[in-house]
């Protein structure tokens, strides 16, 4: 017989619990209540309602379990058992930004600042190329100028020449002028990652000054150039950030879907004590529940978008070891090993206990692979591991034209 709980409305902050309620988020509460439906029967559909996505988030026992295996399911079925590597390069820590989150914003004055020499950056890419990863990721702080748009363009002609073509490229280097995002198209970059952060406006202004350097609209804009330019776009929020509710992370997820999105990259946040939101810290969820948070948001996007590429972020394996591989086996198949040269990898730190700052490209990609066989996925060599959706959006929006 179901018993039928009777467990109050679903609060919705994810914030620390305390003595009287020690699971504000839901966790621990079961998600089976009266006149909704459960977990089993939500996996049934493909498209969720904002409070489907809540109960998804916070189902517990059994119920999580099932939602882990329709999502390794779905992984398996539309992708593959399978993950590509993006060889990430992160080639420098300057940002004139100063997001309240970040390690690296513009105010930590602490902090040993580097600018990887073009010479550094090209054998970077040929190691990718000649350990046969099918892409690079080059990251930066966010600076704006004609110089850097000349210097990133000149770098993408020079990838492309020594690796004949072969190597895809990923840029994630912030908002920019639809001007340079068109012009590294162009040189060939055809992937661009650029996490809104958070979809919700309050919530993005509290985590950023108030100014016109930070602004919301502007990075939905940026979004929207990306796209008509043609780009596969990938986006992704912080999840378990101070102020960050349940319905929040349940509204993001609907925001992707209708966006239509070709890649997402979301990780756990991770506080770091040079930023300001560090007065919060005391208010955080634990780190394992900001980590399981993560888990689930990965596994209930694939399951909304099937195809489409989900990173399983350096964040998660901050928090647990074997957390980069925890994602795979429940939907992501992108994993950016770190391939920025080991002397400037101490200094790009976003957050705090980042992994793999003291290991040499070669150790990362030898314990990648060990890691991602251990979760029962083959990690694919030399193919960029291009977007099955972006195909698909693109297919369609040719045929609608010739109509
Ligand atoms: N400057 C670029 C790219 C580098 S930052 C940009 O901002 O788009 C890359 C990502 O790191 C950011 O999008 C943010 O989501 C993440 N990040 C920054 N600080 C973080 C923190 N404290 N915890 C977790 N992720 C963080
Ligand atoms: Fe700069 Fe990006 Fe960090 Fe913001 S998140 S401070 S833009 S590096």
């Amino acid at each position: 017989m179901q018993i039928h709980k009777l467990t109050p409305a679903p609060i919705r902050f994810a914030r620390r619990g305390n003595k009287e309620n020690p699971f504000p988020g839901g966790v621990g509460v079961g998600c089976w209540r009266q006149n909704q439906m459960s977990v089993k029967q939500i996996l049934t559909k493909d498209n969720f309602s904002r409070e489907e996505i809540i109960t998804l988030l916070t189902c517990i026992g059994e119920e999580r379990t099932l939602l882990f295996q329709k999502s390794a399911e779905v992984k398996e079925k539309y992708i593959g058992k399978k993950v590509w590597f993006r060889g990430l390069i992160e080639f420098s820590n300057i940002c004139s930004k100063d997001c309240l989150y970040c390690g690296i914003r513009k105010g930590n004055k602490n902090l040993r600042r580097y600018n990887l020499s073009d010479e550094e950056i090209l054998a970077a890419a040929k190691f990718a190329f000649d350990n046969n990863y099918g892409s690079l990721a080059l990251q930066s702080g966010e600076l704006e100028s004609a110089s850097v748009t000349g210097r990133i363009e000149n770098l993408l002609h020079r990838i492309k020449e020594l690796s004949g073509g072969k190597l895809g490229i990923t840029l994630s280097v912030g908002e920019q002028e639809h001007e340079a995002y068109k012009r590294w198209f162009d040189a060939g970059a055809h992937r661009y990652l650029l996490r809104i952060e958070a979809t919700n406006e309050d919530l993005y202004k509290k985590i950023h000054p108030r100014n016109s350097k930070h602004d919301f609209r502007r990075r939905l804009n940026c979004l929207k150039s990306l796209q008509n330019i043609g780009y596969q776009v990938g986006t992704g929020v912080m999840i378990g950030l101070p102020f960050q509710t349940n319905e929040d992370l349940a509204n993001d997820l609907l925001f992707m879907k209708d966006f239509d999105i070709d890649m997402c990259g979301m990780g756990p946040y991770i506080e770091h004590a040079e930023t300001p939101l560090i007065e919060y810290a005391g208010e955080l969820l634990p780190v394992g529940e900001r980590f399981d948070l993560t888990l689930r948001m990965i596994a209930i996007l694939r399951i909304m978008m099937k195809d489409i590429n989900i990173v399983a972020a350096t964040a998660l394996q901050a928090i647990d070891p074997i957390g980069r591989e925890k994602a795979v086996r429940i939907g992501a198949n992108i994993i950016m090993p770190n391939i920025t040269p080991g002397k400037y990898r101490d200094s790009y730190k976003l957050y705090e206990n980042k992994p793999c700052t003291y290991d040499s490209a070669e150790d990362c990609q030898s314990c990648l692979e060990a890691r991602v066989s251990l979760a029962d996925n083959e990690v694919v060599y030399g193919e960029w591991g291009d977007s099955k959706h972006y195909e698909r959006r693109r297919k369609d929006q040719i045929q609608f034209t010739t109509e």
